[in-house]
């Protein structure tokens, strides 16, 4: 193919300059994509490829209207595609075209969703060499402004900030970029875009400087982060820049998210628990949709966080407790609170949309309208004295009253009650707002005027009938006679055109008024939108105070979310003191409750007692049961009330789960490896002050292999880890272990059987479930007879094939005791006290015995060696030998 010219070659050698997957470039009223960019947008967006001719060759061409681009951008930008818009701009010479923006998720603001929209970067500790460096992440919503820093020991925490986050774009640095398996999970793991991003962009010293630049000099001591966290935070500022979605200005302030103040929770974690969406993937049935009754997006999106960033601190927690337990009891106040809400618009959006310049007079009636909406509610919680006595007063001071009252009032005398969409127009500004324009507003109306009256007075002065005044494009202003009048108006009318039933007229007056009064449209337009423009860079400059008030406008909507729930489902509040303590009393599933009859169960876990097995035949109710308390415990640590009669909680740093394993081989990866890298994680990760969920460990392998990794495993989180742990298992045997290890105990979920019939009861009792549970339900179900007797003649030789010891103290002590599968018993001289330190040798010998030496052993203890000849002896000795060696 010969080089291409023209408008073609224009396209490619812009295209050229960007790594931008497409680009779009602006001729005259259209945007076009040519060559293989069009032919992917016209499949994308079922837009029609026409062929543009160039110097004899022909290239694929799809365009959209200039006004029409944003939801086709918006529509690829979804799609995942790095999109850049080239706009064309007059020259001397005609006209020239410059690419001016990088539209990608992270960076569209044109969202129409009220999800947070996160656009991360991960940067490795290039310090540190070895397997583990540690990392740093930065992560910025472009729509509110919304900035903040993290770290991560790890890989594996690095994976969970970024889950938590839940980005749409992520900026990986050039270590990271090497790093094919985080890469790997990255991509596995969140629907991100990945964005190879100039390695320049993450140089410390640039990065450095471009966070000192944006939030001030003091910035990076004050995070007291490291270098990573601000290299990744300098390239996303880096970033966002030179995409030019032009929004750095609402980016005002920078936290850092540290883990420790919160609830770890893997990505594994968040999945199983549903708490945004389920497992199918659906919105509808998770956690968040049960509780939210936000009446505001950035309500739901800070209720959304807060279930995503469970927090630690009791302080915090006990604030926001008394906030809901106050608002859930002042019902009238918390429906007037709740209308108020309902009248404010996302304010950290719009003061996004103002930096940008994209704010239009309605974006800031909007402004003004939610600036009103803080005082209402100020105001409904002020005459509730419940109200007034609660913290929800201080997060209502947090932001400057005086300075949101004063940018309204501003907002108020400038902007009328319903304007225009188009900001190029006029018709935006009050009267009394510009003298200048007071003046050229004064002259619009009355030449309006003059005009609008016209035809009263030619009627009146020249005796015609059937005249009016109006205007279009072709002919401008004009006088219209009906044709019976044409022919009496006066010598001064000049006639312009000939309809069928009148005539069209206009005089020098006329056109002279015509003039002036574009000169004045004309004038009020460029003047309003100067002004308008003042404005709107006014408004962008209280970037932080819009933030603040739609932070607190968004507190006290999750609050009164919280509220509403608890009040509506009789749920109660949960006493966080005592951090040993984990008792529901009466207990429901959050989800679950809405849709069934539920039947409440209790839990305790305490230092005496903290790991359960759970048992229990299929489809009883384990695995709800042991969600229902992750779940109560969750919402315990975002401060909201818990669906139980009564509960203690005491505070976890990390809720971990493994669930058996639904989609992931679709993800490439085998069940069992999944189920052991979860495990793993669990046995690294958890600690005392964490709550573990074990919903079946070992099934993805052979019997044995699974049973040993379950036995095991329980040891090691008993021993060592020493969580608060649940235990849900097929493997009957683990009962067994609440004898022998001091903190553990069992729990079922009862089934009654009744002329065979199973009823679930779905009421968790104390003790294992009976055993034979598995055949029995197979004989219930109607497997044949020979089948039902096989398996349990198997399951009896499977029993006395061989017994496990089990281990009751921290790992360097010995063996303790034996579990016998035979009898599924543990054997051997356990101490009365729970055999903390029974011995290995203590354990009935016999039990490891064939049966021929076990009758000398007996014969030997019958011999009474005082009443028996030596001569005697000395056979019986030989004849034992002979037994033994046989
Ligand atoms: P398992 O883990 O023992 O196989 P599940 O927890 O999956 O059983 O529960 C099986 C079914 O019983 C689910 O449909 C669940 O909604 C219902 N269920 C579980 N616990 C309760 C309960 N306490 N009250 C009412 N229904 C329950």
């Amino acid at each position: 193919m010969t080089e291409a010219t023209g408008i073609v070659g224009e396209f490619l050698s812009l295209k050229e300059e960007t790594d931008a997957d497409l680009l779009t470039m602006q001729c005259g009223d259209f945007y076009e994509f040519f060559a293989e960019d069009a032919e992917i947008v016209a499949d994308e967006l079922e837009l029609k490829v026409s062929q543009k001719s160039s110097h004899g060759s022909s290239y694929p061409m799809a365009g959209v209207p200039v006004d029409d681009l944003t939801p086709y951008l918006k529509a690829l930008v979804e799609r995942g595609y790095r999109v850049a818009v080239a706009d064309q701009y007059e020259t001397d010479s005609g006209h020239a075209r410059e690419i001016v923006r990088v539209v990608t998720p992270g960076t569209l603001l044109e969202t129409s969703d009220a999800d947070a929209q996160y656009l991360a970067a991960i940067v490795a500790d290039s310090s540190t060499r070895g397997d583990d460096p540690g990392y740093g992440l930065a992560f910025a919503d472009v729509t509110t402004g919304r900035f903040l820093v993290a770290e991560a020991d790890d890989a594996d925490e690095a994976l969970t900030e970024l889950y938590r986050f839940d980005p749409v774009e992520v900026l990986p640095g050039p270590e990271v970029r090497a790093d094919d398996d985080l890469l790997g999970l990255v991509r596995e793991r969140l629907e991100a875009t990945l964005t190879l991003h100039e390695t320049e962009a993450f140089a410390p010293k640039r990065a450095d400087h471009a966070v000192r630049e944006q939030f001030g000099d003091g910035t990076v001591d004050r995070l007291g982060v490291g270098e990573p966290a601000v290299a990744a935070a300098g390239a996303v500022l880096a970033y966002v820049e030179e995409t030019g979605a032009g929004v750095l200005a609402s980016m005002t302030r920078i936290q850092a998210h540290r883990g420790d103040d919160h609830v770890t929770l893997d990505a594994t974690t968040q999945r199983n628990l549903e708490l945004t969406e389920t497992m199918q993937g659906e919105r509808e049935g998770s956690l968040f949709a049960t509780i939210d009754h936000t009446a505001t997006s950035a309500g739901g999106r800070l209720l959304k966080e807060w279930l995503q960033r469970p927090r630690r601190s009791l302080a915090d927690l006990e604030r926001r407790q008394e906030s809901v337990a106050a608002l859930s009891t002042a019902a009238l106040a918390r429906d007037e609170i709740q209308d108020a809400l309902g009248e404010a618009y996302d304010l950290a959006r719009l003061a996004s949309k103002a930096s940008h310049g994209s704010a239009d007079a309605r974006d800031l009636v909007a402004v003004r309208e939610t600036l009103s909406v803080l005082p209402a509610v100020a105001d409904a919680v002020g005459s509730n004295p419940d109200l007034a006595d609660s913290p929800l007063v201080d997060v209502l001071e947090r932001p400057d009253r005086e300075d949101a009252r004063e940018l309204r009032a501003e907002l108020e005398d400038a902007i009328v009650e319903d304007p225009p969409s188009t900001v190029t127009q006029g018709e935006l500004f009050r009267e009394g707002y510009d003298d200048e324009l007071d003046g050229v507003i004064e002259r619009h109306e009355a030449v309006r005027e003059w005009l609008d009256t016209l035809a009263d007075r030619e009627k009146r002065q020249y005796g015609l009938n059937h005249v009016t005044v109006d205007r279009n494009k072709t002919d401008g202003y004009y006088i219209q006679v009906g044709k019976s009048a044409a022919d009496g108006v006066p010598g001064h009318y000049e006639q312009i055109k000939t309809l069928k039933n009148s005539k069209r007229f206009t005089t020098d007056e006329l056109e002279e008024k015509e003039r002036e009064v574009l000169r004045l449209e004309e004038r009020r337009g460029e003047l309003e939108y100067e002004l308008f423009e003042e404005l709107r860079d006014e408004v962008a400059a209280r970037a932080e105070l819009l933030q603040d008030v739609g932070r607190a406008l968004a507190t006290v909507d999750a609050l009164a979310s919280l509220a509403t729930h608890a009040a509506e489902n009789r749920w109660v509040e949960p006493d966080l003191r005592r951090d040993d303590r984990l008792e529901i009393e009466q207990g429901r599933h959050p989800v679950v409750e809405q849709t069934t009859e539920f039947v409440p169960n209790d839990v305790r876990l305490d230092e005496d007692r903290d790991f359960l097995v759970v048992t229990g035949p299929n489809m009883s109710g384990k695995s709800t049961y042991m969600r229902q308390v992750a779940a109560i415990v969750l919402l315990a640590q975002i401060g909201s009330f818990v669906p139980a009669k009564d509960a203690e909680i005491g505070l976890v740093d990390g809720i971990f789960t493994r669930v058996g394993a639904l989609d992931e081989l679709a993800q490439g990866r085998s069940t069992f490896m999944v189920e052991m890298s979860e495990l793993s994680n669990i046995l690294h990760t958890a600690t005392e002050e964490s709550l573990v969920i074990l919903d079946e460990v070992g099934r993805g392998t052979a019997t044995y292999d699974g049973i040993s990794i379950a036995w095991a495993a329980t040891e090691y989180l008993h021993n060592e880890v020493r969580a608060k742990t649940l235990f849900a298992t097929h493997y009957h045997e683990l009962t067994g272990l609440a004898e022998k290890l001091p903190r553990v105990a069992n729990v079922h979920v009862a089934a009654d059987e009744r002329d065979g019939e199973v009823t679930f009861l779905r009421t968790v009792r104390d003790g294992p479930t009976d055993r034979s549970y598995g055949i029995h339900v197979a004989d219930l179900a109607g497997v044949p007879d020979p089948v039902v007797d096989r398996s349990r003649e198997v399951l009896g030789r499977l029993r006395e094939e061989k017994a496990i010891e089990a281990k009751g103290g921290p790992s360097s002590e010995p063996v303790q005791t034996v579990f016998d599968v035979s009898s599924g018993q543990f054997r051997g001289p356990a101490n009365a006290d729970g055999g903390e330190r029974p011995t290995v040798e203590g354990a009935d010998p016999k039990s490891a015995l064939d049966p021929e030496t076990e009758r000398v052993l007996e014969d030997l203890a019958d011999v009474d060696v005082n009443e028996t000849p030596p001569v005697e002896l000395l056979s019986k000795v030989r004849e034992w030998q002979r037994r033994l060696e046989e």
